[in-house]
């Protein structure tokens, strides 16, 4: 309806006369913030008044999901309207490409103002913005630095969370212009790890015990294996200093994993941490005392450790919910209150306890969730309460329906618009599941790549490192404390969430084997990809294979011949057993390509998306092409030999063989006879009836030394042919 009375303004009144005024948006954005630590979401550890006016003059969404569990991701979430693997920020470290279209761009455009205070930490300037100031990375709590417009750093005294709160209301009395609507992205860090909070909180639950949750000492038994080997546990893995908050020798280096000192410390003027240690010395000798007195249990240093963590990090909530009370009341004193949209939100939540964990990342409940909480007065009735599936995909549409701009096709997130105007009420068409997908491998905490979906009694996990389903029922198990996949009583669930699985990655367009991953966690594969970089660095190379095990084999089983044929030609082999499309992605633009600059590249890639996980031809192929457009930017000067895909298996009607002769049927088509010259040579390791040898193939996939003679001879002629 908007569009359209814009639309006719247009034609009969001008450009503004007719145009219903548009909504003020107010976007507080914390780090990290759990909706467990908020009252208004019946918190049993703290009160949040200020969030919870927003939540009682508004409304509450219980299901509430990120898409990626962790900052940058789910930051580049919300600007685009897009899953990870679509916007490209799919791991932190990622730097986003601010060229890419996003919210901000498009409101811009249609009259609105943007701006942007606080965290940003998406390792590029921000675009879109008609003003910004952000932490440079994670920032610091105290006397934190911001980088301005023109790219000087700037130091400010005193607490983060109150800066970014004063700097956002300067922005609103001295800077926006008054006559055009707004959006504010007021970005907190806090509270952030490693949870330093503000002198006036220092007393908060200073000589009480926060209740512990229930599942502080959970065994990680009825799940997969791999949740055993996180390091995100309070028992294992708080650091003495930047965790703890002790100064000077780790006494207990049993107990407390490393002697990483508290930063925050450091940068405190000496009136700060006199104030800090009167607060936490006190506690500390004590505990040092206890210890060294052999008074406590095991168990009691985790309860400690826990009392300390849970404290800072809610005295840290405290200062952002002031923050919160003090742009409320702006809004109310200046008249601004009814028409902005205020709204609350964290770009994941945290385990504060949970499964004895600290952290985010795992798709269980307590880091999948984010609050949500928005006063919307005259349309949202107070007090209303949410048990539809949203995602932060929604919020890019959503303030492009409040701004009347185009939303985009390519967004994949949904507005928010009428469900808020329905009381929080989904519509018959809303979503019935969110996916979710985390993509980080054996980085910090080891947390693996998994990803999911969870409807609203259900949730489906997938782990491809040991290709394991972990399954829970929500109603009957909401901690999450035992799988049901294997379970027969649920076998129709398992069954049909597999499938919407499949479904929603389709309609998301996941393609695995176009989504850079690697295999760092597996000692082998991350000593031979450090090898292969250690080569390429060396340079001084005309001829590159770049493949799968199939290419390591000329290590291998290929040896002599590689010796015969390419010994004297300073050839590199750039293969590794195991990997798929993916991997050589990954490696391709994480070093594999060194100084080198080959006359020829031969590429032969996909048979183990094919073996291990029967992919769609078509998604291979499009990771085939994916890395031909890698070497095309990387290598332009370089001629590719793009074979086809070896055949595998004993006969032609083998599976996995179809399987590859549906992949060349794609890939042969993204030859240019240029540039790429794709040369299939597969029917040189095939009798006449399709089979094959075993002592061309003994495993029926890998070449033995005959088989390697015969890739060089039919490869030959196509080397000459380009020159080498
Ligand atoms: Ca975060």
């Amino acid at each position: 309806m908007r569009k359209l009375s814009l639309f006719l303004g247009l034609l009969f009144c001008g450009p503004l006369a007719a145009q219903p005024q548009r909504p003020n948006i107010l976007f507080i954005f914390s780090d990290d913030h759990a909706p467990q630590a908020i009252s208004a979401y019946g918190s049993r550890i703290n009160q949040t008044p200020n969030l919870d006016r927003i939540a009682s003059s508004g409304a509450l969404f219980r299901n509430s999901f990120c898409a990626n569990s962790i900052c940058g991701p789910s930051r580049a979430c919300i600007l685009t309207g897009k899953h990870s693997h679509v916007n490209g920020f799919l791991r932190n470290g990622n730097k986003f490409d601010g060229t890419q279209t996003t919210f901000p761009k498009l409101m811009q455009e249609v009259g609105y103002q943007t701006a942007l205070i606080g965290k940003w930490h998406l390792s590029t300037d921000p675009t879109g913005f008609d003003h910004w100031e952000v932490l440079p990375g994670q920032g610091s709590y105290y006397n934190p630095d911001f980088i301005q417009m023109d790219g000087s750093r700037q130091r400010f005294e005193g607490y983060c969370t109150d800066i970014i709160t004063e700097h956002s209301l300067q922005w609103l009395k001295e800077q926006r212009d008054q006559n055009r609507p707004f959006i504010l992205m007021c970005q907190h860090k806090a509270p952030h790890r490693n949870w330093s909070p503000p002198a006036r909180h220092f007393s908060l639950y200073k000589d009480v015990d926060v209740p512990e949750p229930e599942s502080l000492f959970d065994d990680y038994a009825g799940r997969s294996k791999l949740l055993q080997q996180n390091e995100m546990s309070l028992k294992n893995h708080f650091s003495w200093g930047h965790d703890m908050k002790f100064q000077g020798d780790n006494y207990f280096p049993d107990y407390f994993r490393s002697l990483r000192g508290n930063g925050e410390y450091r940068r405190m003027t000496a009136e700060q941490r006199a104030a800090w240690d009167a607060a936490y010395e006190p506690e500390n000798q004590e505990f040092i005392r206890r210890m060294k007195a052999g008074e406590l249990t095991d168990k009691q240093v985790v309860q400690f450790k826990y009392q300390r963590y849970i404290k800072d990090y809610l005295r840290c909530v405290q200062a952002v919910d002031d923050g919160v009370g003090q742009l409320l009341d702006y809004l109310d004193d200046e008249g601004l209150a009814e028409n902005t949209i205020v709204i609350y939100s964290s770009d994941q939540g945290f385990y504060l306890g949970e499964h004895g964990w600290y952290d985010k990342r795992w798709m269980f409940e307590e880091s999948l969730k984010m609050p949500f909480l928005i006063r919307w007065p005259g349309v949202i009735e107070p007090g209303t309460k949410s048990t539809a599936l949203i995602q932060n995909i929604d919020y890019a549409p959503t303030f492009l329906d409040w701004a009347g701009a185009n939303i985009p096709q390519a967004i994949q997130g949904r507005s928010l618009v009428p469900l808020l105007k329905n009381q929080g009420q989904p519509s018959a068409n809303w979503r019935d599941a969110i996916y979710y997908a985390y993509y980080e491998n054996a980085a910090v905490h080891n947390v693996p790549v998994h990803d999911g979906v969870r409807t609203d009694r259900y949730k489906l996990m997938f782990f491809p490192r040991g290709r394991e389903w972990n399954l829970f029922d929500l109603q009957q198990d909401p901690q999450e404390m035992r799988s049901v996949h294997a379970d027969p009583d649920y076998a129709g669930v398992l069954a049909g969430l597999q499938k919407r699985y499949r479904d929603l990655r389709q309609f998301y367009d996941v393609n695995t084997a176009t989504i850079p991953a690697t295999r760092g966690d597996e000692s082998r594969w991350k000593a031979r990809n450090a090898q292969l970089t250690a080569n390429a660095r060396r340079g001084n190379v005309d001829l590159a294979f770049i493949g799968d095990s199939i290419t390591q084999g000329w290590e291998g089983a290929g040896k002599q011949v590689w010796e015969q044929h390419y010994g004297e030609r300073r050839a590199i082999n750039l293969g590794i057993g195991g990997d798929r499309t993916e991997h050589v992605i990954w490696r391709l633009t994480h070093g594999n390509l060194g100084k080198i600059k080959p006359k020829v590249a031969v590429l032969m890639i996909g048979t183990n998306n094919t073996g291990h996980f029967m992919q769609d031809p078509d998604e291979v192929a499009a990771g085939v092409g994916e890395i031909l457009d890698i070497l095309a930017e990387r290598l332009p000067e370089t001629k590719i030999v793009l074979h086809g895909v070896f055949p595998r298996g004993a006969d032609s009607l083998d599976e996995a063989r179809l399987n590859n002769v549906a992949i060349n049927q794609r890939i042969r088509r993204l030859a240019d006879g240029e540039r790429v010259h794709y040369l299939e040579i597969g029917q040189h390791f095939l009798e006449p009836d399709g089979t094959i040898r075993r002592e061309i193939m003994p495993d029926l996939l890998h070449l033995s030394e005959a088989g390697y003679e015969k890739w060089a001879v039919a490869l030959e002629p196509k080397l000459k042919e380009l020159g080498l």
